[in-house]
């Protein structure tokens, strides 16, 4: 038996999660096409798909276990566990305002028009802390809907901000702090979890090593 991994097609986690297996020893050469790939020296065979399906796949048992953003799992909200978080793609679920507006806590962003591709987490932000916003998904460049009168603010990722600076905003709220995790289906047999065991105690040794 084989334990399936669904990895980012491409993209920010594509690399870095590419280069994990790599150092936990996985021999990932035997590319078979560009959906999945084998690796020779341990049974595990590699899905690469579009970061926002991993949480579902997963949950569905597609895949056994799975790499992606905190910030992707929890926006999807599937029934995944997290099995270890891995220390990159690490970012943020930022509110960003228009640098020359005034920011007095959480009710300036009352009756305001919220870009975001978060809206699951932005909604249960506002809904904590009483705050009644209008919602505007949008799936890309988010952070440029203030600057084209689509919305009057954003919720957004940020790692360095420096893109929230080339577009004439400043960060307000932070909603979460995000990094790639290491995921896993809740109905795994015991042979798929002696396996995820396995790949977790190379994960764990190539994390200490770096440090
Ligand atoms: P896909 O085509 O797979 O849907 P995407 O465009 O949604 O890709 P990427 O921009 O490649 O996603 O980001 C993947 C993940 O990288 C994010 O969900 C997040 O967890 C992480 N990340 C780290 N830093 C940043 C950042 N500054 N901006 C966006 N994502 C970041
Ligand atoms: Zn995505």
């Amino acid at each position: 038996m084989k334990l399936r991994i669904a990895i980012q097609k491409s993209g920010r986690l594509y690399e870095d999660s590419v280069q994990l297996l790599k150092e936990c020893g996985i021999d990932l050469r035997n590319v078979k096409d560009r959906l999945k790939t084998e690796a020779d020296n341990f049974p595990l065979e590699i899905f690469f798909l579009r970061d926002d399906d991993i949480p579902q796949y997963v949950e569905d048992g597609v895949a056994d276990i799975g790499i992606v953003g905190e910030n992707v799992l929890y926006e999807k909200n599937k029934k995944a566990a997290i099995v270890e978080k891995l220390g990159f793609g690490k970012c943020r679920l930022s509110v960003a305002i228009p640098r020359i507006q005034q920011y007095e806590g959480v009710q300036s962003l009352q009756g305001k028009r919220i870009a975001t591709s978060y809206p699951f987490l932005v909604n249960e932000f506002l809904a904590k802390n009483n705050v009644q916003a209008e919602i505007h998904e949008i799936s890309g460049s988010v952070e440029i809907a203030p600057g084209i009168g689509l919305a009057d603010v954003v919720a957004d990722l940020v790692s360095s901000g420096s893109t929230l600076l080339m577009n004439g905003l400043k960060e307000v709220e932070v909603l979460l702090q995000s990094q790639a995790v290491l995921i896993r289906n809740n109905n795994l047999n015991a042979e798929q979890q002696k396996l995820i065991e396995k790949l977790v105690f190379r994960i764990r040794a190539v994390k200490k090593a770096k440090h």
